[in-house]
């Protein structure tokens, strides 16, 4: 049990974690910052917080548990902004999408006797703001905590436990791994939806129009992802620049495999691709970490056919 919870940062994933705090009973008061005051206000009216401040080193001052729910880039200014307001003993966490960055930036100002334990949870939608939020965006998925060297063990569990009670899994990991993981599985694919939006948007043979009139679902599922937001994103390929690169060189000669198959008539090539690529949608769903229901068993849109 917390006593007090600071969030800094109220979008989807803080506004998420106070609704699902609130829904567990994980703490006493939520204490809520965010740049805007049209955001502190939202968060209000919505009661998932329980009071709000006009910085960010205010609401941080007597909570026991402060997490940074910001874009990645704002991670060191924030820590700075906040460091001497900390109570000796508070635990300093984060839930940005890249971790060994958010450590680089964050322990330089990090007060003695403030235990610092980053975390991730891996869930998310492509929606943001304080509106967004819901208590079950952690249900059943993974948070990926990366414990920092000679870290305190009883801050780390704190943490855990915290999260397990918003209803996630958790899992330890180094950040370097963390990084390289999450290239693969998240930003990589981000990029890819943000490319393919930006070059059907680009052709010159088909309009602009055309692509959203007739638009199929392989497509319409791109611009879901590529409708995330773009600070954010920036952020996360500017603070994870090395492991997206090496990601990135891969997925280009896998690419230019494929352009060669295509050319070459080498349908045995496309079919194992496409086979091979068909089991691992299938394992996702064995291990509980999305639906198999047609359409993502989103039940609103008409699916286009493809
Ligand atoms: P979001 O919905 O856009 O919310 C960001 C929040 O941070 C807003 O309340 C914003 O305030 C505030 N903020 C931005 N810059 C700030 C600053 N300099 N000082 C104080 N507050 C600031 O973003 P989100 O999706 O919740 O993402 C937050 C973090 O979670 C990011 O680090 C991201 O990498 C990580 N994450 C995101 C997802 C996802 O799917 N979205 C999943 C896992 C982890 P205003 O409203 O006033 O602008």
């Amino acid at each position: 049990m917390i006593q007090r919870l600071a969030l800094i940062g109220l979008g989807l994933i803080g506004s998420s974690i106070a609704h699902a705090a609130k829904r567990g009973g994980l703490c006493d008061e939520i204490v809520g910052y965010a740049r805007s005051a049209e955001t502190r206000e939202t968060a209000l009216e919505l009661g998932f917080i329980d009071r709000a401040t006009a910085t960010a080193a205010e609401a941080v001052e007597g909570a026991d548990l402060v997490i940074l729910c910001t874009p990645v880039g704002t991670i060191g200014t924030i820590t700075a902004e906040i460091a001497a307001s900390l109570k000796p003993g508070a635990i300093l966490s984060d839930v940005g999408s890249v971790k060994a960055s958010v450590i680089d930036q964050a322990l330089p100002h990090l007060p003695k006797g403030v235990h610092l334990v980053p975390a991730h949870p891996v869930a998310g939608t492509e929606q943001s703001g304080p509106t967004s939020g819901f208590a079950t965006l952690f249900d059943g998925k993974w948070c990926i905590i990366t414990p920092v060297p000679g870290g305190s063990p009883e801050a780390l569990k704190v943490v855990e436990d915290f999260w397990r009670g918003l209803g996630s899994n958790v899992e330890t990991m180094t950040p370097e791994h963390h990084d390289r993981v999450l290239a693969v599985t998240s930003h990589i694919p981000h990029l890819i939806a943000y490319t393919i939006c930006g070059t059907a948007s680009d052709l010159e043979t088909v309009t602009g129009s055309e692509v959203i009139t007739y638009c199929a679902a392989g497509f319409r599922d791109f611009t879901r992802i590529a409708a995330s937001d773009p600070t954010m994103w920036r952020d996360v390929f500017l603070h994870n620049r090395e492991a997206t690169l090496e990601v990135l060189g891969r997925l280009t000669e896998d690419l230019f495999a494929m352009q060669r198959a295509i050319r070459k008539g080498d349908g045995e090539m496309l079919f194992d691709q496409f086979t091979r690529t068909r089991a691992i949608r299938r394992s996702i769903i064995d291990a509980g970490q999305d639906t198999d229901a047609p359409n993502f068993g989103r039940n609103s849109a008409k699916p286009a056919e493809d």
